[in-house]
C-alpha cells in the first residue's frame, strides 16, 4: 500500500514496430494509500505523504546513530564510484552529486544506479524510515563493490565494458523504480551477441553484409534506450530475415499446369492458353525475363484466383500486394531509416512474409496507384516490373540491393485507361472479359456453391440450389460482369439454411425435381410457399434432418427479399423519345438508357446525367445531323417546321444520374431517341445500340463490344447495332450468345434508324414526293 509519487520528466519511444517506451522521472516522496476511491479508468486514491525532508532532520531516531550510519553508507557509496572510470562525464558527475546532495536521497539514487534486482529496488522504495534504508543498502552496495573488485582481477582486459555499463545509465535524478531489468539487459546483451552471429552465417550479398556488420558494431556502442537503438536492431532483424537466397523448386508440368487451371476455373478459355503458354515457354527457358502479365477486366472476373492458381501449378509462394490508392512512393520503395517510423515498402515486405526469393507477386488493381506531394508510386513500380533492372532492386530503407528477378510478378487491373503508359507499356495485357448468364450457371454450381457450402459446413445433401434458382439470383439479384455478388448472394442463402439445419428446421416445400421447369415457369410449380417451419421442433431436432432444403423462388424472395432488377426494358419503352444504348465502364458492359423530350423554347439544348465533354459534343452532333436531315426523314417540331430547334427547347437526359458518363460510344443512341422524338415513334424494345457518329452521319468503331454485348444479353435484348468496322470483335463472343442475338452492322446512321425502328425508318417514297413541291 506505499507508493511513490513521480513527475514524468520524458518520455521517448515508437509504437513501430512494436510498443517501446522509455519513461524518465524524478521520484518526489513516497506516499501511503488511505482509501482507493476509483479504480476505472485509472486509479484514484487518497493517499498520504510519508517522507518529509523535515523528518530527517528533526529525526526520531538520535543523530550521532543516522550519522553513523549515513557516514558508512557515503564512504562506501564514494568508494564504489571511484572503482569507476572517472574520465567518463556521468561517473564524475555522479561523483559530485554524492558530496552535493543531501545524505537522504542517496539511497534511493544509488539504488536506481548499481546493479541490483527489480525486487530489491521496490524493497528500498517499500522502506519508509531513513535508518532502514540505509541499513538495506549498504549490503547492495558492498555486494556491487565486490563484484566490480572481482571483475577486474578477472578481466583487466576487458574493463571497457565496465565504463559501459555505467556510460549507458544516464544520470538519473531521484528516479524511483527503473524499468528494465538488468536480467533483461545481459538477455538483451547475449541478443545482439547472437545477431550478429546470425549475419555472419546468413548468405546475403556481400554489400549487405558490409552494411550490417557495420551497423552491428554501432549497435553494440548504443545506449538501448536511444530510439535508434530500435530501429538499428529491427533493420538487423529483417536484414538477417530476408530471404537473400532461399528458393522453391519450381515443379513445372505444363500438363499438370493446364489440369489445376481447368479445375479452379470454368471459361476463361483465353486466358488460360496465353497463361499456359507463357509457363510453357517458362518450362523452356527456365530464367525467362519475359513481360509481365497484366489481367484487366470487371471485378470479380477471377483475375486474382487465377494468380493463386499459377502459384500453385508452380508450385511457388503467392504473395498479393494490394495498390489500389496507394499514393505514396515510399509505399513501394520503403522510407529512408532516417527517421523513427520508416519501414521498407510493400515488395521488401512481402518477401520478408513469404519468406522465398521466387515467390509469384499478385500486384492487385495497378490501374488505381495515386499520385501525390510524397511521390509517384507507379513510377517507383517500373524499376520493380523491369526484367533488365529488378536484379538490382534499392529499397531505401535496405539501402542496399535486393535480386527481384526471380519473382514472377502478375498484375492486375479493372482498365488501362488510368494505367501510366511506361507502366503499361511493361506489361502484357490479357482482357479478362465478363461471363455470360450460362457460364455463369457453370461456374456457381462448380465452384461456388461448393465453396460456399464448405465455409459454413453444409453439405449436398443438406441443402439443393437448383440451377433455374442460380439464373434467378443472376438475373434477379445481380448485375454485375463478375461473379462476386453472386458468391455474396449464395452465401447468404448458406447462412439462411445454417441456421434452419442448426435449428433441426426446415421448409416442406419439396416440389418434385422433375417438375421444375424453366426459368419464370419454375414460379408456378412450387407448392408450399408461406409455410415456413411447419413442422414441430421436437420431432425434427431428433430427426436427421429430412434434407435436402431445396431453395426455390419462394425460399429465395425470403432470404434475399424482393428481387432487385427486374426486366423494366419493354415498360421504359413506351412513349417516343428512349433509345437503349449500350456502355462500357471498369466494372463491365452496362446497357443505359437516353431520354428526350421537348418543350416550347428557343432552341435551347439541355442536358444532364453528368455527362462528360465528349459525351456533350457527341448530342449536338446528333442533333446538328438530325437538323440537317430532316426534310429527309420527315421529322417536323411541334408547330410542323422543319427547323427541329425552331421554338422548341430539347431537353436529354441519361439515367443514373449520379454517375458520371463519359465517352463517343452513345452517339447513335442520341440520334436514335431524338429521331423517335421528333418522328413519335417508339424505338423497337429489344434492340440495343453502340456507336460513334460524325457529322456527315458515319458510324464509327468503338470498344469494349464483348462486355456491351455480354450486358445487352443479360438484359435479355434481342437485336444489337453495332458498328460496321466492329465485326470483328463479334468473334471473341460465345456462340450460343451470338446465336441469340442478331447483330446490325452499321456503316451509316440512315442503317441505324432502318434498323432501330419497326419496318426501318427511311421515307424516301415521300421524300421526292417533298422535294417536288420544295
Ligand atoms: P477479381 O480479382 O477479378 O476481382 P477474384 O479473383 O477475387 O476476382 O474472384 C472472385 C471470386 O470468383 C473468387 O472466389 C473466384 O474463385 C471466383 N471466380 C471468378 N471466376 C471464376 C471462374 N471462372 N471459375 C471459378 N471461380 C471463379
Amino acid at each position: 500500500r506505499i507508493g511513490t509519487a513521480a513527475l514524468a520528466v520524458q518520455v521517448v519511444g515508437s509504437n513501430w514496430p512494436k510498443p517501446h517506451y522509455t519513461l524518465l522521472v524524478t521520484g518526489l516522496c513516497r506516499f501511503q494509500i488511505l482509501q482507493l476511491l476509483k479504480e476505472k479508468p485509472y486509479p484514484v486514491a487518497e493517499v498520504q505523504q510519508l517522507d518529509r525532508l523535515e523528518q530527517f532532520t528533526n529525526g526520531h531516531k538520535s543523530e550521532e546513530e543516522l550519522g553513523e550510519l549515513s557516514e558508512q553508507f557515503y564512504k562506501y557509496a564514494v568508494q564504489l564510484v571511484e572503482m569507476l572510470d572517472m574520465s567518463v562525464p556521468a561517473v564524475a558527475k555522479l561523483r559530485r552529486l554524492l558530496d552535493n546532495l543531501p545524505r537522504e536521497a542517496l539511497p534511493d539514487i544509488l539504488t536506481s544506479i548499481i546493479r541490483t534486482s527489480n525486487q530489491e529496488k521496490l524493497q528500498i522504495l517499500d522502506a519508509v524510515r531513513l535508518e532502514e534504508r540505509f541499513k538495506m543498502t549498504i549490503p547492495l552496495l558492498v555486494r556491487q563493490i565486490e563484484g566490480l573488485k572481482l571483475l577486474q582481477k578477472t578481466r583487466k582486459s576487458k574493463q571497457d565494458d565496465d565504463k559501459r555499463v555505467v556510460a549507458i545509465r544516464p544520470n538519473r535524478r531521484i528516479t524511483h523504480g527503473s524499468i528494465t531489468e538488468d536480467e533483461e539487459e545481459e538477455e538483451d546483451h547475449d541478443d545482439v551477441v547472437m545477431l550478429e552471429k546470425k549475419i555472419r552465417t546468413s548468405s546475403m550479398s556481400e554489400q549487405a553484409l558490409k552494411v550490417c556488420l557495420k551497423e552491428i558494431k554501432r549497435l553494440k556502442k548504443m545506449p538501448q534506450s536511444m530510439p535508434e537503438y530500435a530501429l538499428t536492431r529491427n533493420y538487423l532483424e529483417l536484414m538477417v530475415e530476408l530471404p537473400w537466397n532461399k528458393s522453391t523448386k519450381d515443379r513445372l508440368e505444363i500438363r499438370a499446369a493446364r489440369i489445376v487451371l481447368d479445375n479452379d476455373h470454368y471459361a476463361m478459355e483465353k486466358l488460360k492458353k496465353r497463361v499456359l503458354e507463357y509457363l510453357a515457354v517458362r518450362q523452356l527457358k527456365n530464367n525467362l525475363k519475359g513481360p509481365i502479365l497484366c489481367f484487366v477486366g470487371p471485378p470479380g472476373v477471377g483475375k486474382t484466383s487465377v494468380g493463386r492458381s499459377i502459384a500453385k501449378t508452380l508450385g511457388r509462394e503467392f504473395h498479393r500486394i494490394a495498390l489500389g490508392g496507394v499514393c505514396d512512393q515510399s509505399d513501394i520503395r520503403g522510407h529512408r531509416r532516417t527517421y523513427v517510423g520508416s519501414m521498407p515498402g510493400r515488395i521488401i515486405n512481402g518477401l520478408k512474409t513469404v519468406g522465398v526469393n521466387n515467390p509469384v507477386f499478385l500486384l492487385d488493381e495497378v490501374d488505381k496507384l495515386a499520385k501525390s506531394l510524397q511521390g509517384d508510386p507507379a513510377a517507383a513500380l517500373l524499376e520493380v516490373l523491369d526484367p533488365e533492372q529488378n536484379h538490382s532492386f534499392t529499397d531505401h530503407y535496405l539501402n542496399v540491393a535486393f535480386d527481384l528477378s526471380q519473382v514472377l510478378f502478375i498484375a492486375t487491373a479493372n482498365t488501362t485507361a488510368t494505367i501510366p503508359p511506361a507502366l503499361l507499356d511493361r506489361m502484357e495485357v490479357i482482357q479478362v472479359p465478363g461471363y455470360t448468364q450460362e457460364e455463369k450457371i457453370e461456374i456457381a454450381h462448380r465452384h461456388l456453391i461448393p465453396k460456399q457450402l464448405e465455409l459454413h459446413g453444409l453439405t449436398p445433401q443438406q441443402i439443393q440450389i437448383p440451377q433455374v434458382t442460380t439464373l434467378g439470383i443472376i438475373t434477379r439479384y445481380t448485375r454485375e460482369a463478375g461473379v462476386r455478388a453472386l458468391d455474396r448472394k449464395l452465401g447468404a442463402i448458406c447462412r439462411a439454411v445454417a441456421v434452419k439445419v442448426a435449428e433441426g428446421q426446415h421448409k416442406e416445400a419439396k416440389p418434385d425435381r422433375a417438375e421444375v421447369g424453366e426459368g419464370e415457369d419454375c414460379k408456378e410449380h412450387i407448392t408450399e410457399d408461406a409455410k415456413p417451419e411447419s413442422i414441430s421442433d421436437t420431432a425434427d431436432l431428433s430427426l436427421p434432418p429430412e434434407m435436402p432444403i431445396l431453395i426455390d423462388f419462394h425460399a429465395l424472395k425470403d432470404i434475399l427479399g424482393p428481387p432487385m432488377y427486374d426486366m423494366e426494358v419493354s415498360e421504359r419503352l413506351s412513349q417516343p423519345g428512349v433509345a437503349i444504348g449500350l456502355a462500357w465502364t471498369p466494372l463491365g458492359g452496362e446497357i443505359m438508357f437516353v431520354e428526350a423530350s421537348r418543350m416550347d423554347g428557343e432552341g435551347q439544348l439541355t442536358l444532364t446525367g453528368q455527362l462528360g465533354d465528349v459525351m456533350k459534343e457527341s448530342a449536338h452532333l446528333a442533333i446538328s445531323w438530325l437538323r440537317s436531315n430532316a426534310k429527309r426523314y420527315q421529322l417536323t417540331n411541334a408547330s410542323g417546321s422543319f427547323d427541329l430547334l425552331d421554338n422548341t427547347d430539347i431537353h436529354l437526359h441519361f439515367p443514373a444520374g449520379a454517375v458520371t458518363k463519359d465517352g463517343p460510344s452513345a452517339g447513335v443512341t442520341i440520334v436514335t431517341c431524338l429521331a423517335s422524338l421528333f418522328s413519335g415513334r417508339l424505338v423497337c424494345s429489344d434492340v440495343a445500340m453502340t456507336g460513334e457518329i460524325t457529322l456527315r452521319g458515319l458510324v464509327l468503331p468503338v470498344g469494349g463490344i464483348k462486355d456491351k454485348v455480354l450486358a445487352a444479353h443479360r438484359a435479355g435484348l434481342k437485336r444489337i447495332i453495332i458498328p460496321q468496322r466492329n465485326e470483328k470483335d463479334l468473334e471473341e463472343i460465345a456462340a450460343h450468345v451470338r446465336q441469340e442475338l442478331s447483330f446490325v452492322l452499321a456503316g451509316c446512321l440512315d442503317e441505324v434508324l432502318n434498323a432501330a425502328f419497326d419496318g426501318g425508318f427511311a421515307v424516301r417514297a415521300r421524300l421526292e414526293h417533298f422535294n417536288s413541291k420544295l
